[in-house]
């Protein structure tokens, strides 16, 4: 398995882990689009939310949960942000494991 974001899971790739539990892995987006853009991963691989399964409804919660926790813990909770899940070719999802995107810092403009 070459995911990327499975590696930087098991700590085979060096990231600065932000938030860690036994589901779920956040860390700062190697390319940041805003002054803080942090990504939500959970532990087990899924390529996207095409894949999802009834099974992943908690885990997904989850993702959600650590990311207001994350977005309070950065100081960009009271301002507001942006949470992001690219799916597909047509979304530009470049990494293929399921990650939530936490936007912030500055106003963000519509998404195209
Ligand atoms: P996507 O377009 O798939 O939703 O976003 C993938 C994100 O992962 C991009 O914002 C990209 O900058 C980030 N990324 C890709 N490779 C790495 C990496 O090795 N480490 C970290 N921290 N972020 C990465
Ligand atoms: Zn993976």
């Amino acid at each position: 398995m070459s995911c990327i974001f499975c590696k930087i899971a098991k700590g085979e790739v060096k990231s600065t882990t932000l938030y860690q539990d036994d589901k779920v892995v956040a860390f700062p987006d190697i390319n940041p689009k805003a002054p803080v853009h942090i990504l939500v991963i959970p532990r087990k691989h899924i390529a996207s939310v095409s894949d999802l399964t009834e099974a992943d409804e908690a885990l997904v919660g989850h993702l959600f949960t650590v990311a207001s926790k994350l977005a309070k813990e950065q100081g960009i909770s009271e301002h507001g942000y942006r949470l992001v899940v690219n799916c597909g070719p047509h979304a530009g999802q470049m990494v293929a494991h399921l990650h939530l995107h936490i936007l912030g810092g500055r106003q963000l403009l519509m998404m195209g």
